[in-house]
């Protein structure tokens, strides 16, 4: 497909577009999840065994995200929205709010916010900066115990799937960046888009587990590879 046929993109970025900006990815050497468990802190049932330890690790990742900032390939991925003419969606996996910060706008936490609590009691969505504690009480219904960090867990249904395969069967264009090709549904988005007839690109470290599916593929650290994809898309016109 010739570039200056796009109209619709769809972006799905991972852990690894936020690594170069100091926030450890999931599954690289030395990461956060060799330190802690993913049944203690990431499954609906770690946080029912112990909710005052989970609470813990997401008071302190919530801590983390007022020390680090955005890097070029967030701010890269902002310009593009802002400049493209036809639609870019964003679709993250990530639940830190780097993408906000950098100016995008179109943008869907698929696996939620770490910056957001919800009450398990009433259902209502809250920001939150600070820390939660099983006495905490929710703000709205007054319950102790019922608030929770408002992300994913493993075994949880992810957010905004239906917008996000509506989006992937009409895009042109799809890519994935700094993204594992590990967790799904996340990386089975590679194949509907394919499959509907959008080129897809893999920017990554290095090839993921889903790489064969994209037709184009830019390895290097996101913050060099991001930039300079995005120069080359908004200056199709004129190529
Ligand atoms: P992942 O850790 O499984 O994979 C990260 C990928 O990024 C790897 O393929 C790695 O090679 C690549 N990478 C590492 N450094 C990079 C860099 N500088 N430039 C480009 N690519 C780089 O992460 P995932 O695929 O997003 O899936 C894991 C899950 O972990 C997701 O559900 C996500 O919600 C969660 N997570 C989120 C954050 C965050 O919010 N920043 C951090 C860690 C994990």
């Amino acid at each position: 497909m010739g570039l200056n046929q796009i109209s619709k993109i769809v972006i799905l970025t991972g852990a690894g577009i936020s690594a170069e900006s100091g926030i450890q990815t999931f599954r690289d050497k030395g990461g956060l999840w060799e330190k802690y468990s993913l049944e203690e802190v990431a499954t609906p049932q770690g946080f029912r065994k112990n909710p005052r330890f989970v609470h813990e690790f997401y008071n302190q990742r919530r801590r983390d995200l007022f020390k680090v900032k955005p890097n070029p390939a967030h701010y890269a991925l902002a310009r593009l929205e802002q400049e493209f003419p036809g639609e870019v969606l964003l679709v993250t996996q990530n639940v830190d709010d780097l993408h906000e910060r950098a100016g995008s706008r179109n943008l869907l936490h698929m696996h939620g916010e770490l910056l957001k609590v919800r009450c398990e009691a009433c259902n209502v969505i809250l920001k939150e900066e600070g820390e939660i504690f099983p006495e905490t009480k929710c703000p709205k219904c007054g319950r102790q115990g019922t608030l929770r960090p408002h992300v994913v867990w493993f075994g949880e249904m992810p957010f905004y799937l239906d917008e996000i395969y509506k989006a992937l069967k009409e895009c042109d264009l799809f890519v994935a960046i700094g993204t594992s090709g590990t967790v799904y549904p996340a990386a089975g988005f590679v194949m509907i888009a394919r499959e509907c007839g959008a080129w897809c690109v893999e920017l990554n470290l290095e090839p993921s587990t889903v790489a064969d599916y994209f037709h184009e593929h830019h390895y290097g650290p996101a913050s060099e590879v991001v930039p300079v994809w995005v120069d080359k898309i908004l200056k199709r016109e004129t190529n």
